[in-house]
């Protein structure tokens, strides 16, 4: 009977598999006949679509499987839940942000222009993709409705042969004509959210969409057209070409992801008809092939992006020379142009270490100025996410430290407290006397016309969840801390079910109950991040001896059971930072951290009128960490004292002489919670006083 049911199962998956092949020639109402839930070769219900990636060693959890229950992450969860993603809707669904009219419009059901980027779409399936995550830890039905309901609109703005970009569609613009159109950013986005709501819900009416879209896809550019040499400006399709081929099996999407990124650094850098001017060499990452590529170049959304899917590729394929470049790259980052909060893009306008222009951008080693970082929201979302992947192939803490770091600072910088208002560019110093550029904002704003970000950090902060556990050979592998309970199986398909209870990250004590668990041996990895000078971790209250360092993963290895209780304590001291005397920016400051957060001095904490620039800090003076349930939607502020100049001198160069200062009382807060006390100035490194 057995045999039976699987040569049954056997034969309707190739039957399926072959019409699935035949979805670019059916119209698209056609093919949302085709509902299945488990038979075809595709994986339903299940998100760890890297499961059987040969070259991952940390496997992911499926979505959904990992809640955080209290803390700091939940409290963030909630307000997604109740006005990042309600509100975002309610913007990109009405004429404010038009993406959802440029899909009524394209499907023949509202009349009107297209309007917004042409990277709307994008951005839209960003919106979609965070609704379902939060589908998939609360199960809200209104939620499924709502994106049948979308999905059914969009799939109506399809063309007959899968093309489907509003921005082209309705502009009447040649397809694939110039990359800045940003097809390939739209095409990423449209499979990653399409694959997420099918993994989450088993059904296939977006997945239909993507498939038939990306078929598109491979039959324009394989075999690749000269005149599409250069294609691919953001290339996010990469990522989402490779889930695609681990959701369907068809290797043609794998193919087509390698073409991709065989493409890039083969060109000239100088303009082409499908090229803007200004947008080639260094900038969109044309000079060296990936394979050769030592250094991160260019824009830094760009960039990210491209590193991300790459490794995504390696994944796959295991070629050595992607892996050896995507390192040296990551070591680029990680040692010469990285910021303090984990952000990414040294400015908005400059220059490659070739002397290309690059804007938005990863400029020369060491170039990191405070006041005019770029630092794009997105940029240092992908900094997380390529760290997410790199960790994935790599099992090694350092990439989950770098994940964290974003997390907690650089990401988390770019909404408001309340949910509603965002920030597009992070800086570390901001002043009333440094020129803001065009994307800089005093404070966070409702809406942003380039709209990438704020969809981009709301669907992060959604999953943040699932990228706190991975899985291994024979265990599991806690990447991040904070209150959450795992119901999850392990790759051998025996049950887990664990606890964590903690205060992290403004208490460093960290409590794991194992409720259930196979009972043979296996593991469990906890990561002992690089900022712990020292770290216990007892099981059942009895002291482990460990000598793993900071900065890698503790394995314990034993029979466990039900009950049994691991806790990990990690010191939470306040430690002073300095930069690489390389930096300029920074020589003679000192950054403030404690634990993961990394901290900031801003004017509503200082007496009125004082200029931010006016602060300098001693380094001797006693530091009070403190938590305030009632300050900033509870945080632990730094309580301190900083000097402020009160010599007002005036004039490009002044002459130094003696210095009348006065002792403030003051406190640090988190940097990703400033500017949410009104217009403020606010600064992460501060001059030094060594006394
Ligand atoms: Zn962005």
């Amino acid at each position: 009977m057995k045999i039976l049911k699987q040569l049954f199962t056997l034969i309707f998956s190739v039957l399926l598999l072959i019409s699935c092949k035949e979805l670019p020639k059916q119209n698209h109402s056609k093919t949302l006949a085709i509902n299945t839930d488990s038979s075809i070769d595709v994986t339903v219900n299940n998100t760890k679509t890297n499961t059987k990636s040969p070259y991952v060693k940390f496997k992911n959890i499926n979505i959904g499987d990992c809640v955080w229950t209290d803390g700091f992450w939940a409290d963030k969860f909630k307000v997604a839940e109740e006005v990042m993603v309600p509100n975002m809707g309610t913007l990109l669904k009405g004429d404010v942000g038009h993406a959802l009219n440029n899909f009524k419009i394209a499907a023949g059901l509202k009349k009107g222009k297209h309007k917004g980027m042409n990277w709307h779409d994008g951005d839209f399936y960003k919106w979609m993709e965070a609704s379902m995550y939060v589908y998939a830890i609360n199960k809200d039905k209104k939620i499924l409705k709502e994106l049948d309901e979308l999905i059914t609109i969009i799939g109506k703005a399809q063309l007959e042969n899968g093309f489907l970009q509003t921005q082209i569609q309705l502009k009447k613009i040649k397809p694939f004509s110039e990359r800045r159109f940003h097809e390939m950013y739209n095409s990423g986005h449209l499979y990653i959210a399409a694959i997420t709501h099918h993994k989450i819900t088993g059904k296939r009416n977006f997945l239909d969409i993507a498939m038939k879209h990306a078929n598109n896809l491979y039959e324009v550019f394989q075999p690749q057209p000269k005149d599409k040499m250069r294609f691919g400006f953001n290339q996010v399709q990469i990522m989402g070409l490779v889930e695609l081929y681990r959701t369907t099996k068809d290797k043609r999407y794998l193919e087509l992801a390698e073409i991709f990124i065989n493409m890039r650094g083969k060109s000239k850098p100088k303009p082409h008809p499908s090229v803007r001017y200004r947008m080639v060499g260094d900038m969109t990452q044309e000079r060296k092939p990936l394979r050769k590529s030592d250094e991160a170049v260019g824009h830094a959304v760009l960039a990210l992006y491209y590193y991300a899917g790459a490794t995504d590729v390696y994944a796959e394929t295991g070629e050595k020379a992607l892996i050896d470049a995507l390192d040296k790259i990551w070591g680029n980052i990680v040692n010469q142009k990285m910021f303090v909060t984990g952000a990414c893009g040294q400015k908005h306008d400059g220059g490659s270490s070739n002397r290309d222009f690059v804007h938005e951008a990863f400029t020369i080693d060491y170039e990191m100025h405070n006041a005019h970082a770029y630092n794009e929201t997105c940029a240092n979302i992908c900094n997380a996410m390529f760290n997410y992947r790199m960790l994935s192939v790599k099992g090694e803490a350092k990439y989950a430290d770098v994940m964290e770091l974003v997390l907690y600072n650089s990401a988390l910088s770019g909404i408001s407290l309340e949910g509603k208002d965002y920030f597009y560019t992070n800086p570390l110093r901001r002043t009333f006397d440094h020129k803001m550029g065009i994307t800089d904002y005093a404070n966070r704003v409702p809406y942003i016309s380039c709209f990438c970000c704020p969809p981009n950090l709301v669907r992060t902060i959604v999953k943040s969840s699932a990228w706190a556990y991975s899985l291994t050979k024979n265990g599991i592998v806690v990447n991040l801390y904070g209150g959450n309970k795992l119901d999850t199986k392990l790759i051998d398909n025996s049950n887990i079910k664990l606890r964590q209870e903690t205060q992290y990250p403004w208490d460093g004590n960290i409590k794991i109950t194992i409720d259930e668990c196979k009972s043979e041996v296996f593991d469990v990895l906890l990561r002992i991040p690089d900022w712990a000078s020292t770290y216990s971790v007892s099981v059942n209250g009895k002291a482990q001896k460990i000598t793993a360092k900071s900065g890698t993963y503790v394995t314990i290895n034993r029979q466990w059971k039900k009950g049994d209780i691991i806790t990990l304590k990690l010191p939470m001291d306040v430690k002073l930072l300095e930069g690489n005397p390389k930096i300029e920016e920074v020589r003679n400051q000192t950054a403030i951290k404690r634990g993961p957060i990394v901290y900031c001095l801003e004017t509503p904490d200082l007496p009125k009128n004082t200029n931010i620039l006016d602060t300098y800090f001693s380094i001797n003076t006693p530091i009070k960490p403190v938590f305030k349930s009632d300050v900033l939607g509870g945080v632990t502020t730094l309580e301190t004292t900083v000097k402020v100049r009160k010599d007002k001198k005036k004039g490009m160069y002044r002459e130094l002489k003696d210095v009348a200062w006065e002792d403030v009382e003051t406190q640090f807060v988190p940097y990703f919670s400033w500017s949410n006390r009104g217009n403020a100035e606010m600064t992460v490194w501060m001059p030094v006083i060594w006394e």
